[in-house]
């Protein structure tokens, strides 16, 4: 299973790959918490990515993307794994196609977790997180008290909001969301990858129809798969045999063609023997006189004889 969930902040990616995690055994790749991981460790990388992620806005996609290529390169992938906020944009996307192009290992599904807006701005309001295991929360559907803690961790760590989870930057978020990584639903619709849940509800319930449509697009395009490579192999020697037989009747043709050339050569030259032949023949014999025209002539001859004799 190579996965990507698609949809705005707040649409609950994060909360439903950790859910993915458990039930598949694959690791969640999220470039969001990597980021912030190198901004906390102050990273020559974080320092660049800070001022982009304070400002809502998406950090560069070089830095992003070196961090992916080495993230996939990791042992923990080799079975699958599920993307959480990457791609963001059509160049990360066609970027992440050839990465996993070159190793024949292309994403199985993409599902599009939609939310409305009012429901995103909750979400990322009442958003809280663990430092010690990521775990995330949120106060509004999960009353955790005034000073909520991790119920994971054993020394239940106290939650944080996230520095970007603030009104002004929300805003700012979804923009870029709408701007640059909305078109991304329609570049995975073309590749046959998407589908599309409705993310709003109960979590155990938006947990199920993602198990759903991972089951059918994984299957499906498996067995699609399996059936296009029937259909191509069959294509390929269906166009192998035409391609002979046409082949046998272009020969043909071509060798009609040139035979009918080199008769027609054959024939002018035949013609041509025959033509001088006649024409010599022609030059030596002496011109054959119609009986007529001899007897006029043998009258002037009579006729000069006796004017002579005279
Ligand atoms: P997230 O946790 O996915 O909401 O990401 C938090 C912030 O990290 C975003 O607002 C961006 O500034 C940055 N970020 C995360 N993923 C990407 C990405 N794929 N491309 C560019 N910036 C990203």
């Amino acid at each position: 299973m190579r996965i990507v969930l698609l949809g705005a902040p707040g649409s609950g990616k994060g909360t439903q790959s950790q859910r993915l995690v458990q039930r598949f055994g694959i690791p969640q790749i999220s470039t969001g918490d990597l980021l912030r991981s190198a901004v906390a460790r102050g990273t020559p990388l974080g320092l660049a990515a800070k001022d982009a992620m304070q400002a809502g806005k998406l950090v560069d996609d070089s830095i992003v993307l070196g961090m992916i290529r080495e993230r996939l390169g990791e042992a923990d992938t080799a079975n699958g794994f599920i993307l959480d906020g990457f791609p963001r944009n059509l160049a990360q996307a066609a970027a992440l196609d050839t990465l996993l192009g070159q190793v024949g290992k292309p994403l199985t599904a993409v599902v599009l977790m939609e939310v409305d807006y009012r429901e995103l701005t909750r979400r990322i309001a009442g958003r809280r997180s663990c430092q010690t295991c990521g775990s995330v929360y949120n106060i509004y559907t999960m009353p955790l008290g005034k000073e909520p803690r991790c119920q994971k961790c054993s020394d239940h760590p106290p939650l944080f909001q996230r520095p970007d989870d603030n009104e002004e930057t929300v805003v700012a978020r979804l923009q870029v969301y709408e701007q640059q990584t909305r078109p991304l639903v329609e570049y995975f619709r073309k590749q046959g990858l998407l589908s599309v849940i409705n993310a709003q509800g109960e979590i155990d319930d938006i947990t199920a129809l993602l198990v759903a449509a991972l089951s059918a697009d994984t299957v499906k395009p498996a067995k699609k798969r399996a059936k296009r490579k029937v259909a191509r192999r069959a294509a390929k020697k269906a166009a192998k045999s035409v391609g002979k037989k046409a082949a046998k009747k272009a020969g043909k043709k071509v060798a009609k063609r040139a035979a009918g050339k080199s008769a027609k050569r054959a024939g002018k030259k035949v013609a041509q023997k025959a033509a001088k032949k006649a024409a010599k023949k022609a030059a030596k014999k002496p011109v054959a006189r119609k009986p007529a025209a001899k007897k006029k002539a043998a009258k002037k001859r009579a006729a000069r004889k006796g004017s002579q004799r005279r």
